[in-house]
């Protein structure tokens, strides 16, 4: 199986390389490109092609991908809200992704952004770079005791509410289907609850029409004041201006995202040497109590090898015409 790879670092190719050695049948190519209707042609003489997170993998790019024989995309990450999967159905191209490489990973990153922003982190490393020493302007409060609000807790969203009960912290929750192996240390309520009893929020749903702007001029007015909000989830989940109206009325104690709308032009590309282009990610970027970083919330050397072994059983099956619990169905997964 000749697969195309989208969309590729250093850090992927290192760790399919050593993944391949494992699945003699399969050859790569890597591209630097990511996947859009675009660069959809280079996948002709291919028999499936890989995307990740930023690819535009929308109705045109699966009719370009469908009219050069392509009947596997392979998702490199866990969510595929940028695939069209109506499309993908009726061309009869099927989608394997990568539902679990480490859920614990992103849920480290998530409480690392919430303790950043809460023990203002950045602004300290920066201060006694300069040789200031003194606090101002760095107090926080403390996580024990407090209450941590997770909506969605699914594989990540667990692991979350484990390490935020392991902070001492009381854990409520929000998913239409409950979750039983935290029963025993989360509580869950209708979300106008979970929004408004929370000092810490933090989003593990995924993208989809339910959840889309969850988080907005409707939702922001419920949150306790000097809430912090985490979203490690998808930029989406959280309508920007609505939060950054939010920020300026002094809303929330901090905010940490790993994801964050528009993002896609930016994620995993070095743009140090430019001016940015996008008003919304200056504008985020412009207020103290903001924390970003670019989706780096699986980036684990444990994860990219679980991904590197899912992504290419998954081709495998793909083979073999067997069924997997990893190919995406529907916009739920
Ligand atoms: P999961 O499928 O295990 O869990 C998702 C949970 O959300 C489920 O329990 C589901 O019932 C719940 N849910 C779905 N729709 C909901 C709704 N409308 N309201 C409330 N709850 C709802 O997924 P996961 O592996 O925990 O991943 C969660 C998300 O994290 C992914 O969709 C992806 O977008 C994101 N993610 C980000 C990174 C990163 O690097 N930042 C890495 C991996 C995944």
């Amino acid at each position: 199986m000749d697969i195309l790879f989208y969309d590729t670092k250093p850090y992927d190719r290192e760790a399919f390389a050593a993944a391949l050695e494992s699945y003699p049948d399969i050859k790569i190519k890597f591209l630097k490109a990511d996947l859009t209707e675009n660069t959809a042609r280079l996948a002709r003489g291919f028999d499936a092609v890989c995307g990740f997170v930023s690819s535009e993998i929308g109705k045109a790019t699966v009719d370009i991908l469908n009219e050069c024989g392509i009947k596997l995309i392979l998702m490199r990450c866990a969510g595929f809200n940028n695939v069209d999967i109506d499309t993908c159905k009726k061309r009869g191209i099927r989608i394997l992704r990568v539902p679990g490489y480490s859920p614990e990973a992103v849920a480290e990153h998530a409480m690392a952004l919430a303790l950043t922003v809460n023990r203002k982190i950045h602004k300290a490393y920066v201060k006694v770079r300069e040789n200031d020493f003194s606090l101002s302007g760095l107090i926080g409060y403390t996580f024990h005791g407090k209450t941590a609000g997770i909506i969605g807790t699914g594989k990540i969203g667990q692991a979350m509410v484990k390490i935020c009960h392991g902070f001492g912290m009381k854990c409520i929750a929000y998913d239409y289907k409950p979750n039983p192996e935290i029963a025993d240390i989360c509580t869950y309520l209708p979300l106008e609850r979970v929004l408004s009893q929370s000092d810490l929020i933090s989003l593990h749903c995924p993208l989809t029409d339910a959840t889309h702007h969850l988080i907005d001029k409707k939702t922001i007015p419920l949150l306790k004041d000097d809430c912090i909000l985490v979203n490690t989830s998808r930029g989406a989940l959280i309508d920007t201006e609505d939060l950054i109206e939010g920020i300026r009325a002094h809303r929330f104690f901090g905010v940490g995202l790993d994801v964050y709308e528009e993002e896609a032009y930016n994620v995993f590309e070095d743009r140090s040497e430019q001016i940015l282009e996008s008003s919304v990610t200056a504008r985020l970027l412009s207020f103290p109590n903001v924390m970003i970083t670019s989706h780096q919330g699986f980036f684990t050397r444990e994860a990219l090898t679980a991904i590197a072994n899912t992504t290419l059983d998954n081709a495998m099956s793909f083979v073999k015409n067997e069924e997997s619990p990893n190919e995406v169905k529907s916009k739920n997964g």
